[in-house]
């Protein structure tokens, strides 16, 4: 277009100016405008004139003025060309210049003047125009076109403010009269912005260059599908040891250096740098010739035009230290440094791993019998020493995929891939337990060691990590207890203590977390059915689990001291609910609650309840307290020291359950106590076994004699019931009267009674 649009000036130009000599010639015959004056005067005289003069002269007369229309004719069009050739060089956005045969400049249009800076013509016609140039391609061109040549050149000279400007210049030769060069036309246009935007290109080319070839990184860019690699660095030869001409004849030939194991992330991470438009990262090796690796870390950075990515630029860094340095810390955190073997960490990470493949296994605990005798009778260097070689038999005890460890002192821990019977897990224990029976040799002695091995397969006995190590621990401390030197797979018995262990746990946040409630259980009179008292009953409110009765953790807080703790808290309750009873139900109401024989044998019971009382003030004979016979009779000395404490107080005191322990009738005369509370088990079949009616009667009335009170627990029917009351049994407790429920309950049901008693 632009080509177009200029060659088109050109060829005006060009015959504008062929155009301009007659304006010369024309303003020469400028003086024939009287041309018709003298035709007239012509006219007149050949009228006085003779023949032939008279036609000689009209013919004279004729010729002049046809020579004087055409010359008008002529003095037209170069007026014409002249206003065209004006038009030209003011619209014409290049410098226009004619040019003298001498070199010197005639004419300059008024883009030309603004673009050299001068405001006046008269300031630049008649300088030297090929004196501007510097070099001699202005003056090579100026001749070529005095030769007839249109020529072309690109060139700086300096404008009238003594600034260098760039031009582009075509010039073209100017014909005369007979086809003779009379002037050059010149046309310039100012390139010296691209010449400066080229400069700065080919310094910032330069310094990228000087950059690329001194810096061991390599750059690339390819286009965002990586289908064309737009520009690779010199230092590609260096790290991919591969000439940049094998990259230019097969642009894929950069994969090929690249491990085949590392090459589909590489791509990924390119993938994922073009797909999400962020920088990504990527670590790989190159293997070079003759064996040898290199690890190259690549930083892929995607370029944004016009909202998408457009191309891909990525600058790659040899790895190889960093990865070894990474690989060797690596190492270190994850190695024992006494046995080679790896350490808690990478043992806790191969476990995670194996879980997480959900495929099956043996974890192994190896714990070494009485490892501290060594340390203590031959020191800790032959200990050391003890220690790396069990730890390197093991290691070759090892099938393929197996891991060990030596999480820390004496223990080793093993994973056995694969699912295991009773026969190949005792093959695999006989052999670790060979690696530590051989004979070691120490500076001082040769010592023979054994190990107990507890064992734990995934899944059956913990799907996590945490469980697998504590199940393969206790099944390692069931073999200790077995007399050591052997090997236990975890079994039923670790269950139990596994679940026990956890709601031991469970229970201390239970009391921490304030999750106890007492339920109250109704006693009547058998006689008159008057409410005469309560049974407090602990009850779990168990967060996941719900309300659980106390079968469900009683024997657990029982054996850890948590019963102690928990006990405290029913008497506190219990004669919290005893004083808002005495408010509620004046008439009525006592207060039994259940204490453990943990409990009953803790030197602080009697404080407790003695604090509780007074706190609740109520009378303390409203308060029972029930304990089973076995408490009583487990250390009879003591327990008759609390007994006589507790009475001294006021407390009542119920024998619980009784007829489930030793029921010997003696106990009852020893320990005397205030209330006798008959088991379920006897109630169960009063109404339909005769003897047992007999045996609860003969119990009943021996009761009586010693002034204790009987209560019958577990009533479910009304046979049961009215056999009690035959039997002259006290006061009656069971589901057929009420179950246990809180405490508001308790006493709404009993007001509600005593009102309908009432009308
Ligand atoms: P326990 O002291 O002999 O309490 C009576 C148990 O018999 C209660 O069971 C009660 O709900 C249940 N029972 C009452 N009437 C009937 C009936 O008609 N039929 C049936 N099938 N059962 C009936 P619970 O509440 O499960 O308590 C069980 C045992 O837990 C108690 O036996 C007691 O030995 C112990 N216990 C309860 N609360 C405490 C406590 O606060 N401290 C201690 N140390 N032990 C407690
Ligand atoms: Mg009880
Ligand atoms: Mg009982």
């Amino acid at each position: 277009m632009q080509s177009r649009a200029t060659d088109f000036l050109g060829t005006i130009g060009e015959s504008v100016a062929r155009n301009l000599p007659y304006i010369d010639y024309a303003r020469r015959f400028d003086g024939l405008g009287l041309a018709p004056l003298g035709v007239l005067i012509a006219a007149c005289g050949t009228f006085f004139m003779p023949l032939p003069w008279n036609v000689l002269l009209a013919a004279l007369v004729f010729a002049a003025t046809l020579v004087m229309h055409r010359m008008r004719e002529a003095k037209r069009k170069i007026f014409v060309a002249r206003q065209v050739a004006h038009g030209l060089l003011s619209i014409a956005e290049d410098c226009l210049t004619l040019l003298s045969l001498e070199g010197r400049i005639m004419c300059i249009s008024d883009v030309g003047l603004r673009l050299i800076g001068s405001e006046r013509a008269d300031d630049v016609v008649g300088i030297d125009w090929l004196a501007l140039w510097d070099g001699p391609d202005g003056r090579e061109a100026f001749e070529r076109a005095q030769r007839g040549e249109s020529t072309s050149f690109s060139g700086a000279c300096r404008t009238m403010t003594g600034a260098l400007k760039w031009w582009t210049s075509t010039l073209a030769p100017v014909y005369g009269e007979h086809g003779k060069i009379t002037a050059v036309l010149c046309k310039s246009r100012d390139i010296t912005a691209e010449v400066k935007l080229i400069d700065e290109l080919r310094g910032n080319a330069r310094v990228q260059k000087d950059m690329e070839d001194h810096v061991d990184a390599v750059f690339w860019t390819a286009t965002h599908d990586f289908r064309e690699l737009l520009h690779v660095s010199s230092a590609f030869e260096r790290m991919w040891e591969m000439p940049v001409s094998t990259l230019e004849a097969d642009q894929t030939a950069w994969s090929q250096r690249v491990h085949p194991d590392d090459l589909p992330a590489l791509r990924d991470e390119m993938r994922t740098a073009v797909n999400t438009g962020a920088a990504t990262q990527s670590y790989f090796r190159l293997c070079l010739p003759h064996d040898r690796t290199r690890w190259v870390r690549a930083d892929i950075y995607p370029v944004t035009e016009d909202g998408a990515v457009s191309r891909v630029v990525s600058v790659c860094v040899d790895a190889t230290d960093e990865r070894q340095r990474l690989q060797e810390l690596h190492r270190l955190a994850n190695t024992d440094s006494l046995t080679g073997l790896s350490n808690r960490n990478a043992m806790m990470d191969a476990l995670v791993k194996r879980c997480e493949s959900d495929a099956p296994f043996a974890y192994l605990f190896v714990d070494i019998d009485r490892f501290k005798s060594i340390n203590d009778t031959a020191g800790h260097i032959a200990g050391d020493a003890v220690l790396r070689t069990i730890a390197k038999r093991i290691h070759e005890t090892l099938p393929d995929g197996a891991v060990a460890a030596r999480p820390g002192g004496d223990e080793f821990t093993v994973i056995l891939p694969g699912t295991f019977e009773q026969e190949s897990i005792a093959r695999a224990c006989r052999k670790l337990s060979l690696a530590c029976h051989r004979p070691i040799e120490t500076d001082c002695k040769s010592v023979t060691m054994t190990c107990s091995i507890g064992v734990a397969l995934y899944p059956e006995h913990g799907r996590t990590p945490e469980a697998l190590f504590i199940s393969a621990d206790m099944a390692m401390y069931a073999a200790k207890r077995a007399g050591r030197n052997t090997f236990r797979v975890f079994g039923d018995r670790e269950k139990d203590d596994l679940a026990r262990a956890h709601l031991e746990a469970e229970l201390h946040g239970a009391i921490r977390e304030n999750q106890f409630v007492l339920h109250y259980q109704p006693q009547y009179r058998v006689d008159s059915g008057a409410l005469v008292g309560v049974e407090a009953l602990l009850r779990w409110n168990h967060p996941q689990l719900g309300l659980l009765g106390p079968g469900a953790f009683v024997s657990v807080l029982e054996e850890s001291a948590l019963i102690v703790e928990a006990g405290h808290w029913v008497i506190r309750e219990a004669v919290l609910a005893a004083s808002q009873l005495a408010l509620a139900l004046p008439a009525a109401c006592s207060v039994a609650l259940n204490v453990s024989p943990k409990q009953f044998r803790d030197p602080r019971l009697v404080s407790v309840l003695r604090h509780a009382i007074r706190r609740g003030g109520i009378d303390s004979n409203r308060i029972t307290l029930e304990i089973t016979e076995s408490a009583l009779i487990d250390n009879v000395d003591d327990a008759q020291d609390v007994l006589s404490n507790v009475r001294a107080m006021g407390v009542r005191i119920a024998i619980d359950d009784f007829g489930t322990g030793y029921s010997s009738l003696s106990y009852l005369a020893r320990f005397r106590p205030d209330v006798l509370k008959l088991d379920k088990s006897f109630v169960d079949n009063i109404a339909t076994d005769v003897m047992v009616r007999t045996v609860v009667e003969g119990v009943i009335d021996l009761a009586h004699k010693l002034g204790v009170m009987v209560v019958a627990e577990g009533v479910e029917t009304q046979e049961q019931l009215d056999t009690l009351r035959d039997v002259r049994c006290d006061k009656v407790q069971g589901f057929l009267l009420g179950r246990p429920v809180p405490l508001e309950s308790l006493m709404e049901q009993a007001e509600a009674n005593e009102a309908a008693t009432a009308q």
